[in-house]
């Protein structure tokens, strides 16, 4: 999608457009692109946020506020990922798989099938401790920042 694309999406008011724009907007580290979008879509913030959208276990307002504070975070140079701890839904696999992170599995639980992995952002070296939680049939991850010594 284009800048324009992604922006008139996220401005219309259709719950499944709003939404295919904040996936468009999450899936993407371009700043050029994120930038354009926000120049359209952040002044008109209010109103976006305004639409009625729904969802399961995961509402779908968690999507649209997540683009939002991403579209914030393009207008400066702060890296993407300091988005991690604001979602708990980004997919460490999905993230590793774009090149965004590297990651070392730091322990992994047999008992429990639960795993700990510490990951570091390729881009400006950030440490995320990273473990696995579930429930409801979903999992998903919480991510903290790390202190590196
Ligand atoms: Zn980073």
């Amino acid at each position: 999608m284009t800048p324009y694309e992604i922006s008139s999406s996220l401005l219309e008011n259709n719950s499944s457009r709003v939404l295919a724009g904040s996936v468009e907007v999450r899936n993407s580290n371009d700043r050029t692109i994120l930038r354009a979008v926000a120049e359209r879509v952040l002044p008109k913030r209010a109103q976006v946020e305004d639409i009625e959208l729904d969802g399961g276990i995961i509402p779908n307002k968690h999507w649209l506020q997540s683009a939002l504070t991403r579209l914030e975070i393009s207008k400066g140079d702060t890296c993407f990922c300091a988005m991690y701890p604001h979602s708990e839904f980004y997919d460490l696999e999905k993230e590793q798989a774009s090149h965004n992170l590297s990651t070392e599995l730091r322990e992994r639980i047999l008992k429990t099938w639960s795993t700990d992995h510490i990951s570091h952002c390729k881009n400006c070296g950030q440490c995320f401790e990273v473990p696995r939680e579930s429930g409801w049939h979903v999992s998903w991850r919480k991510w903290s920042e790390l202190e590196v010594p």
